[in-house]
Order: structure tokens, then sequence, then C-alpha cells
């Protein structure tokens, strides 16, 4: 495993269970769950376990490809399970000007509403 330079997150503590969180789907790699500040009526966190350097899309190396694509069917699964599976947003911030707050890495899945394009 490559040593990971960036800072801890706050999601360390959740993947950790130091601090709590609503899960809705976890494996040996991949957790999942609500963000605290939903921006719709279903909005999910979907993150690697093993952040390995992974802190902004922005950032992925060769290495990373295999857990993308792990977390991008985490997301299908959630919206399985959260009800949502024939409508719903994927989104990843990468970057501050993309309004990323928390650098180790996440796809947000956001349902139960209508969206809007362009989003903001
Ligand atoms: P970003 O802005 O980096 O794309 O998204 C980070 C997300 O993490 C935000 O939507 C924020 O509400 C969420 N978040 C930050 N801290 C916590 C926390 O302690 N618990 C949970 N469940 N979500 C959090």
């Amino acid at each position: 495993v490559n040593a990971d330079t960036g800072a801890p997150t706050i999601f360390d503590k959740i993947i950790a269970k130091e601090i709590p969180s609503a899960i809705v789907y976890e494996d040996d790699k991949v957790l999942a769950f609500k963000d605290i500040n939903p921006q719709a009526p279903v909005h999910v966190l979907v993150i690697p376990k093993f952040r390995d350097g992974l802190t902004e899309l922005g950032k992925a190396e060769p290495r990373h490809e295999e857990i993308l694509g792990q977390l991008l069917y985490a997301a299908r699964i959630v919206a399985e399970k959260e009800g949502i599976v024939d409508g719903f947003r994927v989104v990843i911030n990468s970057g501050a000007s993309a309004c990323q707050s928390v650098y180790h890495f996440h796809l947000h899945v956001i349902g139960g509403r209508q969206m809007k394009w362009p989003p903001g």
C-alpha cells in the first residue's frame, strides 16, 4: 500500500465508527452512508475505506482505476436500496472551485426529487 500523505478527514472517523453515521451499504472496500446535510430526500456518500492517496478525482492515478469502478457500481446498489434506481444523480466535486470540502474521495448519490440541469 502506498503512503497517503494527505491529512486525515472526518471520513476516517466515520470508517472507524468513532463517529456514528447512517450506513446504507458496506463491503470490504466501500462504505456508503447518509449525508449529514442532505440536498435531496436521498443523499448518500460513497467512499473508499482505504483512501490510498485518492483525496480528489483530479489526483487519481492508474492504481485507483479498480476502486473507482467499485465505487460507481456501489452507487447503483445504493440507488436500488434507497428506491431511486429509476432516476438519480451521481456527483463528484473535485477541488475547491467545485466546492469539494472533504478531501477523501467520495461520490454523492442524490435523488428522490426532480433534478435540474445544468447544476449551479
Ligand atoms: P464535498 O463538498 O466534499 O463534495 O462533500 C462533503 C459532504 O460530506 C458534504 O455534503 C457534507 O454534508 C458531508 N459531511 C461532512 N461531514 C460529515 C459528517 O460528519 N457526517 C456525514 N454523514 N456527512 C458529512
